[in-house]
């Protein structure tokens, strides 16, 4: 019996042994083709020579140096190349170990940015419903998934929340993208006037929607106008890419596509690739400013940041990326994706809408489509829809049940983007396989 505690504490799950390229291996001998990457982690695939010669070349370096000490040259480098890339306006990176540890930094860097500058009321927090942000407190308290949040409400700090950009849910029969985008923007300026605009830290959002609700993308112009917003009142844009970003959506940053550029954003899954635990605030030159003109440090730390295997391994998984000219394979590939499952789902009369942006997709199972309706959150579909999927030799990241009442079940698709036409038809036949016999049950 194993001695881990897992999240479901009675699943007995496979012994995962090996894995090569887009394939995960179990102890039995059976393999998966991993089409979510994890959880929209493994970017690259599995078992990659480049990437696992670059961490025994650094463990044979040093593989651990406290930042108090020293500084390294894989996070030098890293850094470098991220802010490099990154959108306008951001000149430094922060290294930590993962998405909820990226979110705790950039909350307390708003925090301290308003300290700084003369401005210590500025304190609350907004962020969207059906969002994920994080398990640690700050991230749980940010995030807008209830199931999750529920039990553990008298620990979280005070935050705020606002509906999402969620077409298929929120925008009317017969209203135009332009003014859908206009009213979802506008629930964030209410919300501001309400809670006094002086008062406002931040407004905490991922650009495109992950584990929540299923890859929902914003309309054109939301983040736009968000922006505009933000801009009007002195508040801090937070974009969470830890899971949309790094390339996932056909461009390095999801927000590139909606032409904004954000104070502070966190990026975590596809940095890494999974090969090494770690995540990064990347923030913009006025908050680096403010602290470099104020008290001349950041009050925060955690004992592994900038943790040099970490980040030689996250340098070498972003090399491999440019040099393989990866991001054009995930637009390509995401097109290839986005076709088949129109093909077998357009017409499922359990799936009320596709959805994503390039490896990123999204497939919302309902329990009537005309009505929109989900399926009782009590069946767990989506834990059915994995069940069935993995016995087919799929890895695919089905979530939902939330108790918002909104929104219901849906699958999250999110191979590495080293993925071929062939694998993806087989990734959308299984799938369907799967979804069928979760519905049937
Ligand atoms: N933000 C987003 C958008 C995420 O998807 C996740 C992880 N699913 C997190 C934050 C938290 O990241 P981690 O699990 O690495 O702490």
């Amino acid at each position: 019996m194993t001695k881990i505690l897992h999240r479901q504490i009675h699943a007995s799950l496979p012994v995962a042994v090996g894995g090569q390229g887009v394939n995960l291996l179990d102890a039995d001998g059976r393999s998966y083709i991993d089409a979510s990457g994890g959880a929209a982690v493994s970017c690259l695939g599995h078992g990659h020579p480049d990437v696992s010669a670059a961490m025994h070349a650094q463990a044979d370096r040093i593989a651990y140096a406290h930042t108090s000490f020293f500084t390294n040259e894989p996070a030098e480098k890293l850094a470098d190349r991220l802010v490099a890339g990154a959108p306008q306006g951001i000149s430094h990176a922060y290294f930590v170990s993962g998405g909820s540890e990226a979110i705790e930094a950039a909350l307390k860097m708003a925090r301290q940015y308003f300290v700084e500058t003369g401005q210590p009321q500025r304190r609350n927090i907004i962020a969207r419903r059906q969002s994920y942000h994080g398990n640690t407190l700050g991230a749980l308290a940010t995030g807008g998934n209830e199931m999750r949040r529920t039990q553990f409400r008298p620990l979280l700090i005070e935050t705020h929340h606002i509906d999402p950009c969620y077409a298929y849910r929120f925008q009317e029969p017969g209203e135009s993208d332009e003014s859908y985008a206009a009213r979802a923007a506008q629930a964030l300026e209410d919300k501001v006037l309400e809670l006094g605009p002086k008062t406002v830290m931040a407004f905490v959002a991922e650009p495109v929607v992950g584990a929540t609700a299923g890859a929902v993308p914003p309309v054109a112009d939301y983040l736009k106008r968000i922006r505009a917003i933000c801009d009007r009142h002195g508040i801090l844009l937070i974009l969470d890419e830890v899971m949309c970003g790094m390339g996932r959506t056909g461009t390095l940053h999801a927000c590139e596509q909606d032409g904004v550029a954000p104070d502070l954003m966190t990026v975590a899954k596809g940095l890494g690739g999974g090969y090494q635990p770690i995540g990064a605030v990347l923030l913009s030159q006025k908050i680096f400013e403010a602290f470099a003109n104020g008290s001349g440090l950041f009050q925060h730390g955690h004992t592994y940041i900038c943790h040099p295997m970490a980040c030689a391994a996250a340098l070498a998984v972003q090399e491999v990326i440019e040099r393989d000219d990866l991001l054009a394979n995930v637009r390509a590939m995401g097109a290839h994706l986005s076709r088949r499952l129109g093909e077998r789902f357009g017409n499922h009369a359990h799936v009320g809408d596709i959805r994503g942006r390039g490896l990123f997709m999204g497939v919302e199972l309902v329990e009537d489509r005309s009505t929109k309706a989900p399926f009782d959150p009590k069946l767990k579909l989506h834990a059915k829809v994995k069940r069935e999927a993995m016995a087919r030799g799929l890895m695919v990241y089905p979530g939902g049940g939330t108790i918002d009442g909104v929104h219901g079940d849906h699958v999250l698709i999110a191979p590495p983007f080293i993925i071929d036409a062939a694998t993806i038809d087989a990734v959308v036949e299984r799938l369907g396989d799967a979804i069928d016999a979760a519905v049937a049950v």
